[in-house]
């Protein structure tokens, strides 16, 4: 069968391209320039770069994604239906789930729901595996612990309530919208 030979049009390779060593010296150029400027800021007074923690805090955007967490709603109740999806999706396995059924066999719900933060990369997998919108990740980053046990968050330790987490399911509801 003969096959359509398809031209693709490029376009001609730029300056820049053709001359790599212009994009070294633009690089340069670009890296003195922040430099010098900043200097010059600080030197002024006009802006910090810095917030001396922990009294200062830096501003979270909602975008920043600290510790998973799990949505409690308003009846006290976890979100979490137990499918499973969040602990299929983590790339470190760090998510431990036993699922169980209430006592009239309707719904599913995690009888064991952990996560150990030694592993967790904060990538935000679950958070975009979980079609409850159960687990989402907070702005909670202060995590340190004495103790590799310390480090295993279990279901209780996990709830959050929904409206602690209005502002991170916000920026979901208009990141996918978009
Ligand atoms: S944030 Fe990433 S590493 Fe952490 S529990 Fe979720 S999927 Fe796993
Ligand atoms: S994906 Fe969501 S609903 Fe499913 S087990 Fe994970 S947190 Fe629960």
């Amino acid at each position: 069968m003969p096959v359509g030979v398809i031209k693709v049009a490029r376009p001609a390779p730029t300056l820049a391209q053709r001359r790599p060593w212009l994009a070294l010296l633009v690089g340069l150029w670009v890296a003195t320039r922040h430099f010098f400027q900043s200097a010059f800021l600080f030197a002024r007074g006009r802006q910090n770069f810095t917030v001396h923690f922990p009294e200062q805090r830096f501003l979270q955007p909602p975008a920043m994604r600290g510790m998973p967490v799990l949505v409690r709603m308003s009846n006290g109740k976890e979100r979490c239906v137990a499918c499973g999806l969040c602990e299929w999706a983590c790339p470190t396995s760090c998510i431990t789930i036993f699922p169980a059924e209430t006592a009239d066999g309707v719904e599913r719900y995690p009888e064991v729901f952990d996560i150990d933060m030694s592993r967790c990369m904060f990538c935000g997998l679950c958070e975009e595996a979980c079609p409850e919108e159960a687990i989402v990740m907070s702005r909670q980053v202060e995590i340190a612990c004495y103790s590799r046990r310390g480090s295993l968050w279990h279901k209780e330790d996990l709830l959050v309530p929904r409206d602690q987490l209005q502002t991170r399911l916000d920026y979901l509801h208009r990141h996918y919208d978009a």
